[in-house]
């Protein structure tokens, strides 16, 4: 009983000094790795206090700040920026509902009404997933809700959520740019409700960013799709000997050595997930940063350690090459028999550019059937997210977020470092146009090799659905890595693309297409106009 009480005693000191560690984060004056685990001590600590604490535990609701709901919208697997968010506010005294990642809007609606929640929370990272978000806001006037609407992950961001989701729904939405700012957004929320001077603020400066967003779009000039083919890149391919790979059709890396994959991890980006920006390895000296920065890459390298060791992940992967010609914006590819097979669509830069400047397709990177000329292209998809669940619900059950959060990151940046190394055996051997490529790690980084890895999603095919074909014609299944309804990579920890072996190809931006490429691409994919609309939104001039 006096081990009870004496519990008892420190759980009050725990919830204040979490929330000075809340308080330090939001006003910038602590790391969000120091905050993790903070947190991590206050949840061991209170599920030792909880057995103890049962009859204060009745009482439990009133300690609770305000219940927020958080999901990662349906169609979409990364909750890395979701489960920070959900640790910052948690150590705010916020009590958290998430309901995790492929969350359809019914069930966000179903559970923000049973669990009785103050506000909800989405979040995702592919640009379908904005149409989603779209979609769960209209849903939430329809069923006439009134509680507040954060909008959070890779690809969101204040203009869409002013022009795209805040329209669809009449109670407040905001953006919330990282986990600093939640706090922030969610106590003055529910301080002051939706007709506060928060949300006057928000609002204001919402019906600004749209006025922008109409009045510059329309300054842009873009040509017509007639004109920027017109303007395409046009190689030489009377004088050009494409290499032909070591073999044609698809080849499977399974089990692939993780150690071998550590080598090619870029730090930077390990540091960017944890929201400490900077170059690696100065940030390991950078005089505000540095202290926490070595701890934090001590603690990943020791996880990375037991990774290796215990083969917690399971590294796959798939390469493929085939002949192909481009035809138009498309790429056929064919069976080394000459048999038609899958078809590629690309879309074109529609921008006014200065004389010079080209208005690129990756099509153009591709001899045309035309040309006579047999090229090849090559593709890939590769994982490290095979057992990352499995860790996570262990980590979870020991209360443990810091380490869940970390095992994700680093399976993200394997799976990058796997990309990198796979592209480079490509170049050296397996495609084998640079065989005698040497490059140190930072060479590779800023991509100083020949060719490039396109991934679909990105800016130079930001359309995800052809990730349909890809994955089809790489048998990615077998990899163990398949496509959400919306073209998410499943497990998270994936990267797929293109490969691009001529020495001029290179990665642009798509950026805004008119009416007429929209249609062009739906005609020639054989989709809808509604489809095409849907899986093009973000690149639709309108
Ligand atoms: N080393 C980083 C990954 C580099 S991201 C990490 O660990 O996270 C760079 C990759 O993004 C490229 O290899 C390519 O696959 C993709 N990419 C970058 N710019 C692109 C563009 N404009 N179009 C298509 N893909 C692009």
């Amino acid at each position: 009983e006096n081990y009870a009480r004496s519990l008892e005693i420190i759980e009050g000191p725990l919830m204040s000094g979490m929330n000075y560690v809340g308080d330090l984060f939001g006003a910038g004056k602590m790391f969000l790795p120091q905050v993790v685990k903070s947190a991590r001590v206050m949840k061991k600590a209170v599920a030792r206090l909880l057995p103890y604490l049962e009859a204060e535990k009745q009482a439990g609701d009133a300690r609770s700040a305000g219940k927020i709901l958080m999901a990662t919208v349906k169609g979409d697997v990364h909750d890395i920026g979701k489960n920070i968010v959900g640790v910052v506010l948690a150590c705010n005294n916020y009590e958290v509902v998430d309901l995790g990642v492929m969350t359809p809007a019914t069930k966000i609606l179903e559970e923000a009404i049973r669990q009785k929640v103050d506000i909800i929370g989405l979040s995702g990272l592919i640009t379908p997933s904005l149409e989603e978000m779209a979609h769960v806001a209209a849903e939430m006037k329809k069923q006439g809700f009134t509680l507040p609407l954060l909008i959070g992950g890779a690809t969101t961001s204040e203009m869409h959520t002013s022009v795209k989701i805040a329209p669809a729904y009449d109670g407040p939405v905001i953006h919330v740019r990282d986990a600093s700012r939640a706090v922030g957004v969610v106590s003055a929320l529910l301080a002051q409700g939706a007709t506060g001077s928060f949300m006057q603020t928000q609002n204001e400066r919402y019906e600004e960013l749209r006025r922008k967003h109409f009045t510059s779009r329309a300054a842009d000039r873009f040509i017509s799709l007639q004109q920027a083919r017109a303007n395409r890149r046009q190689l030489r391919w009377n004088n050009y000997e494409p290499t032909k790979p070591s073999f044609i059709g698809n080849r499977l890396f399974a089990g692939y050595s993780l150690e071998e994959i550590s080598h090619y991890i870029d730090w930077t980006f390990f540091f960017h997930a944890w929201k400490l920006a900077g170059k690696y390895p100065a940030i390991l000296d950078d005089p505000q940063k540095g202290v926490e920065a070595r701890k934090l890459l001590d603690d990943a390298l020791e996880m990375l350690e037991q990774i290796i060791k215990n083969n917690w992940l399971k590294a796959n992967g798939v390469v493929g090459f085939y002949p192909a010609n481009a035809i138009g914006d498309s790429i056929q590819l064919y069976a080394e028999n000459s048999k038609p097979l899958q078809m590629f669509h690309f879309l074109r830069n529609q921008e006014l550019k200065e004389s010079g400047t080209h208005n690129l397709c990756l099509s153009d990177f591709i001899a045309p059937a035309a040309s006579g000329v047999r090229d090849y292209m090559g593709f890939f998809a590769v994982t490290v997210g095979i057992g990352v669940e499995e860790c996570v619900a262990k980590f979870s059950k020991e209360n443990d977020d810091y380490s869940a959060i970390m095992v994700k990151i680093l399976a993200d940046r394997l799976a990058e470092a796997f990309a990198e190394l796979l592209h480079v055996m490509v170049r050296k051997e397996l495609w084998g146009y640079s065989p005698d490529e040497d490059m140190d790690l930072e060479a590779l980084l800023h991509e100083e090799y020949q060719g490039i890895r396109p991934a679909p999603g990105y800016p130079a095919c930001p359309e995800h659905s052809e990730k349909e074909t890809l994955f089809k014609l790489l048998n990615a299944g077998k990899a163990g890595i398949s496509l959400t309804e919306n073209f998410a990579m499943y497990p998270g920890a994936a990267v797929s693309g293109f490969y691009f072996a001529h020495p001029e190809s290179r990665y642009f931006n798509v950026g805004r297409i008119n009416n007429d490429q929209l249609e062009d691409y739906a005609h020639r994919k054989n989709m809808s106009l509604t489809d095409a609309k849907h899986w093009l939104a973000s690149n639709l001039n309108d």
